[in-house]
């Protein structure tokens, strides 16, 4: 039976269609979970590995994980990752908030929805254009900090189960928003449906997430991790969609995390904005349809892998560290597994939960990036590497005038 809910393990099938037709874009081996830090004064406890295998479904060209971790064992108490802590994204939210508040002609009357709302930032910024009836629902730690910003949250997974509550409690929203959480769960059919019960007519359910084409062309093999089990086009997300009876209304990429996609759906039909029709033509041209596409994808990957390889064997010698430490550096340095031998630490600016922490699988401290004031590095590998511009020039003007920078994607490239 289709019904979109996934159990733990391999799955031998399109996550979406079901068909049996995969063939795989890459397998970046077996990985511990890219949020599973280690206190450095817990070192004994060991991180569990599970595979990242991404296949492509040659039935309806969607882009997946073939491998379930489950959202109980990613999503807990010991969540480490929050937007609240990080200036650009704090500002692209409020561009979001602005964006949908204009464009829906919002009442301040109207509910607003987050669903994995994680700190409340996006929530916050629809506050601070004077919006209140919010919502957010988040079922990790991070979900204390709503509290501060004195906005109402759910410490729960979203479901039909919840939407009920939610329900019953709150009555419909007119906005329901989605940031990087849509790709996640392992539930996506009682995700949607939960929707459906808790959406206006009228309403608007806006996703956002990283977005296929982007990967595919800026080499982003750094976006498949386990939490990532969907990377979407918008051809594939509105396929899935339709399924439940959402019409899409609106679509637009960005650059945030190296390449997103937001995307509008509504239970009205109406006509669709002409944005639609060319990203659509762009996914077409580009050659999303196209298994080649993928093939070639993961030779370009390879190419990268020995130009770092060889830069960082000739440097050996060097005070080398990493910059930066989101979820995606973990696949990064698993992947290019000399990282662990070359790197000396990573840092992280001083409000990071991650610090004090070993990154996952590795002896690699994670450090408040204060240390490199008076401890100028040689090389500075900047696994954020979608940051690249704002962390070289920021250090840069801090002092490391000798550094050398380097970006180990989309390309490999040295920075001096
Ligand atoms: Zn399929």
């Amino acid at each position: 039976m289709i019904d979109h809910n996934y159990n733990i393990g391999y799955l031998n099938h399109c996550q979406i269609c079901y068909s049996k037709n995969l063939t795989e874009v890459i397998d970046l081996g077996y990985q511990p979970l890219a949020d599973d830090l280690i206190k450095k004064t817990n070192i004994n406890r060991e991180c569990i590995y599970y595979p990242i295998k991404i296949n492509l479904c040659k039935k309806c060209m969607y882009v997946q994980n073939n491998y379930i971790v489950g959202d109980n064992i990613l999503y807990n108490k010991n969540y480490h990752y929050r937007p609240g802590i990080s200036k650009s994204i704090v500002n692209n939210l409020k561009i979001l908030a602005k964006e949908t508040i204009q464009n829906y002609d919002l009442k301040p009357s109207d509910l607003i929805i987050d669903i994995g709302s994680n700190d409340g930032t996006l929530l916050s910024q629809f506050k601070f254009f004077g919006y209140n009836n919010l919502l957010g629902i988040e079922p990790t730690g991070t979900y204390i900090f709503h509290k501060e910003k004195n906005i109402k949250v759910l410490n729960d997974f979203f479901n039909t189960k919840t939407a009920e509550k939610i329900y019953f409690k709150y009555n419909k929203a007119k906005i329901i928003t989605t940031t990087n959480v849509f790709a996640h769960t392992n539930k996506l059919g009682e995700f949607i449906k939960g929707i459906k019960k808790i959406i206006k007519k009228n309403g608007f359910f806006i996703i956002e997430n990283h977005y296929l084409l982007d990967v595919i062309k800026k080499n982003q093999f750094d976006t498949f991790y386990h939490e990532h089990l969907r990377t979407y086009s918008l051809r594939s997300l509105i396929k899935l969609m339709k399924l439940y009876g959402f019409y899409v209304y609106n679509a637009k990429t960005s650059d945030r995390y190296g390449g997103n996609i937001q995307v509008h759906f509504t239970l009205q039909k109406i006509k669709p904005l002409p944005n639609v029709n060319k990203i659509l033509n762009m996914e077409k041209n580009f050659g999303l349809d196209n298994p080649s596409t993928y093939f070639k994808f993961n030779s370009r990957i390879n190419i990268i892998k020995n130009n770092l390889y060889e830069y960082l064997n000739k440097n050996k010698s060097k005070y080398i560290i990493g910059k930066a430490f989101p979820a995606r550096a973990s696949v990064i340095i698993h992947y290019f597994s000399f990282l662990k031998d070359h790197l000396q630490f990573i840092v992280e600016q001083p409000t990071s939960l991650k610090l004090g922490h070993l990154a996952p699988g590795t002896d690699l401290e994670i450090i408040n990036s204060n240390f490199l004031f008076k401890n100028k590095p040689d090389i500075m590998i900047i696994l954020a590497w979608h940051l690249f511009n704002d962390i070289s020039t920021k250090w840069r003007k801090n002092g490391l005038k000798k550094t050398v920078f380097i970006s180990p994607l989309p390309k490999f490239k040295i920075y001096k």
